[in-house]
């Protein structure tokens, strides 16, 4: 299966969490966290349309500024989605600088502060010096945040030692297979208009003719003709984005509203359990604690991160910790 979302933790199991991820066919990508990072391209922060961020603590949030100093010139807004109080802490980064020559730029800052039942929208303008031009208040019912065509955010409302600290999911609505002994045997070659015919599909607009290249040159077909020959329609692929929670029955009943069988869970193993006691207290999970929530959560491949320093020489024994309920593989766990 070709992945819709191709995701990446940014500085790996150490250090803070940034999770990268490209969708693919789209030039933009969705970025959870959003620390201290060096490795990612300009080019990759450009296509940034949606920063979710679980908390701002430091290390989660302190990466803004450089977001911003690289999408400063485009178009396309910014999304940034967090906990209650992120409205007021990405006001004052914006407004910590000096707007004064920035008044033809085009870039707007949207900042979503998902509540219990609804979401605070304010936005932000770099044309009149970041100061707060909106605010409204939408109600919402369920996990749902965010819905693109290609993708849709979840969140839901966790504890992080007494502040609230959002757990995420990103779904695709379902995936498009294209089979390629049917590309093959009508003698179609690959391009950009098979791009095209998944967009169509997902918008539901199958009447739409599409330029196709093949063996005999191009040929003008409609996307519905195109889908029964050559698509697939299977379950859509999902990632799950968990950090900083202590291991309570509170957290665990709100991390099951985001569903099960996540293709791949990021998920913090802070300590190893033989500090547990600490974990609590500091509203973190233990290895072993997150390899429980990774079965709960029935992870297809469940990604350690944010391991702290004391245990960055025992990553071993985090794994093994984590595979207390699971299998492990290479690159993560699987059940
Ligand atoms: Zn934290
Ligand atoms: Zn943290």
């Amino acid at each position: 299966m070709r992945p819709s979302f191709v995701s990446r933790l940014v500085n790996g199991p150490f250090f803070d969490p940034v999770l990268y991820v490209r969708i693919a066919n789209e030039k933009r990508a969705v970025m959870f966290d959003c620390g201290y990072f060096q490795t990612l391209a300009d080019r990759e922060l450009l296509a940034l349309d949606t920063i979710c961020i679980s908390h701002a603590h430091m290390n989660h949030f302190m990466g803004f500024d450089s977001v911003l100093r690289t999408v400063l010139h485009r178009k396309e807004p910014l999304n940034v989605y967090g906990p209650e109080g992120i409205i007021r802490k990405v006001l004052s980064k914006l407004q910590s600088y000096t707007w004064n020559l920035s008044s033809d730029y085009a870039l707007e800052i949207r900042i979503h502060e998902i509540l219990p039942g609804q979401v605070n929208i304010a936005r932000a303008r770099a044309a009149a010096g970041f100061a707060l031009c909106s605010e409204e208040v939408v109600p919402r019912t369920g996990a749902l945040i965010a819905a693109a065509q290609r993708y849709f955010i979840e969140a839901v409302i966790l504890d992080h030692a007494g502040i609230p600290c959002l757990g995420y999911a990103l779904k695709e609505p379902f995936h498009i297979n294209i089979r390629k002994g049917a590309l093959t045997k009508k003698g179609y070659k690959a391009g950009t208009w098979l791009g095209k015919l998944k967009s169509c599909i997902l918008a539901g607009n199958t009447g739409q003719i599409l330029r196709v290249k093949t063996s005999s040159g191009d040929r003008e077909i409609p996307a519905g003709e195109l889908k029964e020959e050559l698509v697939v329609i299977t379950e859509g692929q999902s990632i799950a984005y968990v950090t900083d929670i202590a291991f309570t029955e509170r957290n665990r009943s709100a991390l099951a509203i985001l569903g099960k069988g996540f293709g791949r869970l990021y998920i913090e193993t802070f300590y190893l359990d033989e500090l547990r006691g600490l974990a609590l207290r500091r509203g973190h999970l233990t290895a072993a604690q997150a390899g429980k929530i990774a079965a709960s959560m029935k992870a297809g491949q469940a990604f350690p991160m944010h391991v702290s320093p004391r245990f960055h020489d025992r990553m071993d024994e985090i794994f093994a910790e984590m595979t207390g309920t699971c299998k492990a593989s290479p690159d993560g766990i699987i059940h």
